[in-house]
């Protein structure tokens, strides 16, 4: 008899015993509003869902959030989540012998049917090892029985699961609101037969769907200096390539309807809505805009009644505006000014978490903090040179943004973060440099509009890592050595200025952790090694700078990459050629190769391509391969890329 199926219960009592002797406690007792508790024995299929981080990070999480809902909306389905704990608790639930709980119920997580974690980023992966062996599940995935849940990964860094091939048996790629449902559905079919075939005939099931990828049916062949030469299915019925899931019309999914309300502080203290998905603006970096294209727009109406029901639900009084680039909202100036014109008086604040400078339209800003105060603008040149902008696709002149900033300024604003990359393909140093000039400008400009000097501008910068299924697949990572020293020259001039220096504030990071991101990200099977290593020597919470030791990831690349002829670099800093078989290339993102590879030798050249919202097609291959078309505009209204700020309205702010 399957685990599952003998009476669970709650390790609860156990736990308790425990809690007194922890950091924060509270995040391990569960019952925030809006959480769920099904009947475990009138469930057929169980969930545990895991966002790999901590409490304070995972429970915001949109996607775990709407996945959590949707399953325990479906008759017979339960959903319960779980979160990393620290390692304060870890080491008490192990002397103990506490297994991994869910917060729901405190259920043990190797009781249910699937476990599934969302991967934000790949830096969540030792904390995955972490779960897995507290949950007394075996680490690889070849040694786990038909007692053990399926262990499934999903999420942005699912798409390209191959270094955490060995610890997990499926991944799902794109969005999982249906793909869930799917699983849950051949699951059920499955057990209702009496598990026919265990464990392996479950997973091939799922894999002949076309959409489920299990890395087991899939050999992996290599060249002799270490390339792949092709991924081949080993079973018949499964896919030489696995597709991604697309929701198209998320109206028909309005969730979270319910979000759940933190017991304990977290990273977002409000409820989100996320008004469309997808991004078509091509930006070369990014992983986000080019996975998840088509855009598809939630309407002004669904809008409307999913932030009515949902600040009904939790008492927030602040409503975040999610996407990728929410200004992009075809419709998003009346989307704002119809929500601030409803909420006004009850002091409900609206906020757009990501916006842009391009499309960044003040009238907007204000529009958004009517109810509440004006802090700081956040804007992502994330290049600092017009040339480095070109390469990376982000049409944005500094004329725009110095523009768009003197017009903050004349509305009231007083802060202006910029947000930078370093370590750009084809970036010199004097295109870093060039940061220090733009904030400059951005002050300069602030004292001329407002008469006064007090004016600040913080400068973030954040280590670029190339993402696979984006134009920068194939280029050489920059180092730790060159990224650390290009910073500091910036540094250097940033402090060194004397008109300037002291109102610009600068945050960055060291490149070691970028690198690390780096290995993971477009890294293969042979990588699972390094991680199991690290795992072992202790890793736990590499997201963290607290806990993230690039010492023991040297370590861990030292003693596991020699044996297949390899090392860090080869991962990262080697600038891949066309011919080269990605790790990734079996999972089909729904964008073209040949695509990508003639974006990247436009980016070489410093070619800008349009967004294809209001431009012709450029033939990605997303839509075709879907067979559809962005979705813009949904309530049909007349559509509007938001009009530039224009020169004279600072004067009028
Ligand atoms: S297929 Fe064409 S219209 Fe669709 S996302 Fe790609 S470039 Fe844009």
């Amino acid at each position: 008899m399957k685990v599952a199926e003998m009476p669970v219960e709650s390790v609860f009592p156990r736990l308790e015993a425990l809690l007194p002797h922890v950091q924060k406690p509270i995040q391990y007792v569960g019952g925030e509003l809006n959480s769920t508790v099904k009947d475990w024995d009138s469930s057929d299929v169980r969930w545990a869902l895991m966002y790999p981080d901590a409490y304070e990070v995972g429970l915001p999480n949109q996607g775990v959030m709407i996945l959590y809902e949707v399953l325990n909306e479906r008759e017979g389905v339960l959903a319960e989540r779980t979160y990393s704990v620290w390692p304060d608790l870890e080491a008490l639930m192990r002397e103990h012998g506490v297994p991994q709980f869910t917060v729901d119920a405190h259920r043990p997580v190797r009781a249910f049917d699937v476990f599934g974690l969302s991967f934000s980023t790949e830096l969540g992966y030792t904390n995955m090892l972490t779960a897995l062996d507290l949950a007394g599940i075996p680490l690889n995935s070849a040694d786990r029985t038909v007692d053990d849940p399926v262990v499934l990964a999903g999420g942005h860094a699912a798409f390209n699961p191959e270094p955490i091939a060995d610890f997990i048996d499926a991944a799902v790629i794109g969005d999982g609101e249906q793909a869930v449902l799917e699983i849950t559905d051949v699951v059920r079919a499955w057990k209702a037969e009496g598990r026919p075939g265990g464990r392996d005939e479950l997973l091939l099931r799922l894999a002949r769907t076309g959409g489920v990828y299990v890395p087991r049916f899939y050999d992996v062949e290599y060249l002799a200096d270490g390339r792949i030469s092709r991924v081949v299915p080993n079973r018949s019925g499964v896919p030489w390539r696995v597709s991604k899931h697309t929701v198209m019309d998320l109206d028909e999914w309005p969730y979270p309807k319910q979000p759940l309300v933190p017991l304990a502080e977290t990273v977002h203290e409000r409820m989100s809505v996320e008004i469309f998905r997808g991004c078509t603006r091509g930006c070369r970096f990014c992983q986000a805009g080019m996975i998840t294209r088509p855009v598809r727009e939630r309407s002004i109406t669904g809008i409307g009644e999913m932030v009515e029901a949902g600040l009904k639900a939790t008492g927030f009084e602040e409503v975040g505006l999610l996407s990728l680039s929410s200004a992009d909202h075809s419709e998003i100036a009346d989307v704002a000014k119809g929500l601030a014109d409803r909420y006004e008086d009850d002091k409900i604040g609206l906020s757009l978490p990501s916006t842009r400078v391009d499309a960044f339209n003040i009238d907007l800003a204000n529009e958004l903090t009517r109810n509440g105060r004006r802090s700081g603008l956040t804007f992502a040149p994330e290049g600092g040179s017009e040339r480095i902008r070109k390469v990376i696709n982000k049409m944005v002149s500094e004329e725009d943004l110095i523009r768009t900033v003197a017009t903050a300024y004349g509305n009231g604003w007083r802060q202006v973060k910029l947000y930078f990359m370093c370590g750009l393909p084809t970036e010199t140093d004097e295109d870093v440099l060039q940061i220090a000039e733009m904030a400059k400008k951005v002050i300069q400009k602030g004292r001329e509009v407002t008469g006064q000097n007090d004016i600040r501008c913080t400068v973030s910068i954040g280590g670029f890592v190339p993402k696979p299924h984006t134009p920068f697949q194939w280029a050489p990572q920059l180092g730790v050595e060159e990224t650390d020293a290009r910073l500091e020259k910036l540094r250097d001039a940033i402090r060194g200025d004397r008109k300037y220096g002291r109102n610009i504030g600068f945050r960055y990071h060291d490149g070691k952790p970028g690198i690390i991101e780096g290995l993971l990200s477009r890294g293969d099977r042979r990588v699972g090694a390094v991680i199991r290593a690290v795992y072992e020597d202790g890793g736990r919470f590499d997201g963290w700078r607290e806990h993230f030791s690039y010492d023991r990831w040297m370590r861990a690349c030292e003693s596991a990459l020699p044996a297949f002829g390899l090392d860090l670099s080869w991962y990262t800093t080697r600038e891949r050629t066309v011919e080269e078989v990605l790790p990734w290339d079996h999972l089909d993102s729904g964008l073209d190769k040949d695509w990508l590879w003639d974006d990247w030798q436009d980016a070489l050249d410093e070619t800008e391509v349009e967004d294809c919202r209001w431009t012709p097609c450029f033939d990605c291959g997303v839509c075709p391969q879907l067979d559809t078309h962005i979705q813009i505009g949904p309530t049909g209204k007349k559509l509007l890329p938001l009009t530039v700020v224009n020169a004279g309205a600072a004067d009028a702010g």
